[in-house]
């Protein structure tokens, strides 16, 4: 077979991710978030803790503008969002981060650190769904190649279901 007369579109590499199906997810108890770093800096917004079956977060938009969870007194909490690649699934995934979590970990708090390339780990400590979520940052492996790191506001935005408040529903789903 010679690849160069066959009307077929050859691609060494594969496509992309399909960045509509990014998922935020939060370390659980024995299962650890375990990725390398795709974003300099973590997102970090001010929102609400959702408990059901699994632990959500949704950011807040402020009670005058309408915040479902504001009306509820639902707390406000702060959370942080680090895009990371897991190498063993090869996807895109926006690791959640609790204040205690993010406060305990310095290279996450300090402006001036470039994350990526770098290696995330976080756990939940103890029994509980609700235990502390400990996070470590630690150094990568040299010359993995690494995709464009998300727009992870636009993300967000976009899972909570808030893109479309502000910004021309025709943009959703778009590639950003
Ligand atoms: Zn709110």
């Amino acid at each position: 077979m010679t690849q160069a007369s066959a009307p077929v579109r050859w691609q060494e590499t594969p496509p992309p991710q399909d960045l509509s199906y990014i998922r935020a997810v939060w370390p659980k108890v024995n299962q650890p978030i375990n990725g390398i770093i795709l974003c300099q800096r973590p997102t970090g917004c001010w929102g609400h803790p959702i408990e059901g079956e699994n632990f959500r977060f949704v950011g807040c938009i402020g009670k005058d503008e309408g915040c479902d969870h504001c009306a509820y007194h639902r707390p406000l909490r702060w959370a942080g969002y680090v895009s990371i690649l897991d190498p063993k699934t090869g996807r895109i995934q926006l690791a959640c981060l609790t204040k205690e979590a993010a406060k305990n970990c310095p290279p996450l708090c300090d402006k001036r650190r470039q994350l990526r390339g770098m290696c995330l780990h976080l756990a939940r400590a103890g029994a509980s769904k609700f235990g502390r979520v400990h996070a470590e940052v630690s150094t990568g492996p040299a010359g993995y190649p690494l995709p464009k790191p998300p727009d992870v506001a636009h993300r967000l935005l976009l899972l909570w279901g808030l893109y479309a408040k502000w910004y021309d529903i025709a943009d959703i789903g778009g590639a950003k």
